[in-house]
């Protein structure tokens, strides 16, 4: 095993949280209130609630809002290099919509964020064993909303609308059958890739922000390993998952397309803490059939599998009830 850079993992399910720095407009009308405390050991957080009670959180790592993606990345890459040694991977952005789970993970040009990075680590990894290990990766990205599954790189062609569902493939695994999956040879041509898949998610409703929000955005790595001393051959898959945004809606709000809309999303966000503290808990029975989202993963969560969480929180006063409820879901799956 070529695995002298991978440092040991403590165990298969990780968490960390993100917390974003409160943005200008909070600055500016006043909410800037910032009721999250930090530690100096990078792995404890406090929350100051609304009674002035505190409130203690302990992760696997914490990051504080001057924490850039460099500082997030250089904690993640050890989980994503694994899916090079064979092992399946899940990567989850989770929180209130606007706390940053879409910067964590797709970034933006100029603070490019964990999916761009891990394809750029996974290519300096197979060119550094490319002696030993030949490695072929493909992507695919696909997207779950209301509990329908499309493909976001199929472009305009008639698979673009051919409904999408998980199969069990010959070997037990669950597999999407005809979902498109795009060589890539090197991480220049990726984040064109995964920007052209973005552009495709359609849901919908009127501004972007809010689209992304009531969906889960999949954007799937296959790596397809051939060990050239031995011949042996490996298939692993590294997910990395924007989810759709975990706020209660409304009941006021809520109606129609909107209330079956927050329905599904709070099926399958907690069918996805469900699946993750069944297995945190070494449970017999794990849940994945309760969701598509799970359904899909259910081959990349569990057994050797390594999971990631990023809990993402607002710093601001404003969003204690949401951010709580966050942390709450968080400590449920550790
Ligand atoms: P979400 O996907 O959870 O709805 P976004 O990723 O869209 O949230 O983030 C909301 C806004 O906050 C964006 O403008 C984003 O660039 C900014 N933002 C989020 N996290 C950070 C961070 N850690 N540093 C700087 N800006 C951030
Ligand atoms: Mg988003």
């Amino acid at each position: 095993r070529l695995n002298n850079e991978v440092i040991e993992l403590k165990g298969n399910i990780r968490v960390f949280c993100r917390c974003r720095p409160l943005n200008e407009n909070e600055i500016a009308n006043g909410s800037a209130v910032s009721v999250v405390n930090f530690e100096s050991n990078s792995e404890e957080l406090q929350v100051v609630c609304s009674d002035s009670s505190k409130k203690q959180f302990k992760f696997d790592h914490v990051f504080k809002p001057e924490d850039n993606q460099e500082a997030v990345f250089a904690q993640t890459k050890p989980i994503v290099a694994s899916v090079l040694d064979g092992h399946n991977v899940c990567i989850f952005a989770y929180g209130q919509t606007g706390t940053g789970k879409t910067f964590t993970m797709e970034g933006t040009p100029e603070h490019r964020g964990v999916n761009y990075r891990t394809l750029e680590e996974l290519f300096r990894v197979s060119e550094e064993r490319q002696g030993t290990i030949k490695y072929e990766l493909l992507v695919s990205m696909l997207e779950v909303y209301n509990e329908k599954i499309k493909d976001l790189l199929a472009g305009n062609s008639s698979e673009a609308t051919k409904k999408l569902e998980v199969k069990q493939a010959a070997d037990g695994t669950q597999e999407v059958p005809g979902l498109v999956e795009t060589h890539v040879y090197g991480a220049d041509g990726v984040w064109e890739i995964l920007k052209s898949g973005n552009r495709v998610r359609s849901v919908g409703s009127t501004s972007a922000n809010e689209l992304s929000s009531r969906s889960h955005c999949l954007v799937r790595v296959t790596v397809m390993g051939e060990n050239l001393i031995n011949g042996q051959r490996t298939k692993s898959h590294l997910w990395l998952v924007d989810l759709a945004g975990s706020e209660r809606v409304g009941k006021t709000e809520a109606e129609g397309e909107r209330l079956k809309e927050s329905q599904f999303i709070n099926k399958s966000l907690s069918s996805l803490g469900d699946v993750i503290a069944a297995l945190a808990s070494k449970s017999a029975h794990i849940p994945y059939r309760n969701s598509k989202l799970t359904h899909i993963l259910q081959s990349s969560l569990g057994g050797d599998c390594k999971t990631l969480m990023f809990v993402q929180i607002s710093p601001s006063s404003v969003d204690l009830t949401e951010t709580l409820c966050s942390l709450n879901f968080a400590t449920r799956v550790r």
